[in-house]
């Protein structure tokens, strides 16, 4: 199985470069932020809960994120793998997510973390906010205080699995398409080894 976290701060674009992996490695993609979002749409108990804390720049709680990702990956078991994106976001996540991949005997195969100057990320988080319809793209303080979080209790992941051998960074800015190939070749690595 090809297990593969896409790690990098709001704006890197995960999501864009996500559908493009699944579609190349027949994988899953589990976007905590768009099952959150389907749920808020739905209006949802888990809906409502999470929104009060997107709204203002802060993760949900971990509990209830680590119950939402165990009962999807019971729902949608797939055996080529998953791409998360998004998730884990906190140490406590990514110990969760250990475990649920332990009981059914796999791994993380690898983090690609996507390398992007934080000017770059704001400019391209506002222009997205004009068109996406998210609450949290609107306000350059909401976008502001998502990076802060993002330093504060995300950013330390990349070290948790760097220490476990599993962290590859790639230079995140550039087309579409030359991100695509430089992800692809980490993947390609990874498959082929095993690692
Ligand atoms: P994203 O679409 O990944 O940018 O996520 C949008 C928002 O959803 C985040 O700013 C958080 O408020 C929430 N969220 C998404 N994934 C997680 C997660 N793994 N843990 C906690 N909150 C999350």
């Amino acid at each position: 199985m090809l297990n593969i976290i896409l790690f990098g701060p709001p704006g890197a674009g995960k999501g864009t470069q996500s559908a493009k992996l699944i579609e190349k490695y027949n994988l899953t993609h589990l976007s905590t932020g768009d099952v959150f979002r389907f749920n808020i749409k739905n209006e949802t108990d888990l809906g409502v809960l999470a929104k009060s804390f997107i709204d203002k720049g802060e993760l949900v709680p971990d509990e209830v994120t680590n119950d939402m990702v165990a009962d999807f990956l019971d729902q949608n078991f797939n055996d080529n793998g998953f791409i998360f994106d998004g998730y884990p976001r906190t140490i406590q996540q990514a110990d969760a997510l250990a475990k649920m991949l332990d009981d059914k005997n796999t791994t993380i195969s690898l983090m690609v973390a996507l390398e992007v100057e934080e000017d770059e990320l704001v400019k391209r988080l506002l222009e997205r906010g004009k068109t996406s319809g998210r609450a949290d793209d609107q306000s350059e303080d909401t976008i502001r205080n998502r990076f802060r979080v993002y330093q504060e209790e995300t950013a330390p992941l990349a070290m948790h699995y760097s220490d476990l051998g599993k962290y590859r960074g790639v230079h995140g800015m550039g087309s579409v398409d030359e991100i695509f190939v430089r992800l692809s070749h980490c993947l390609d690595i990874v498959s082929e080894t095993g690692e």
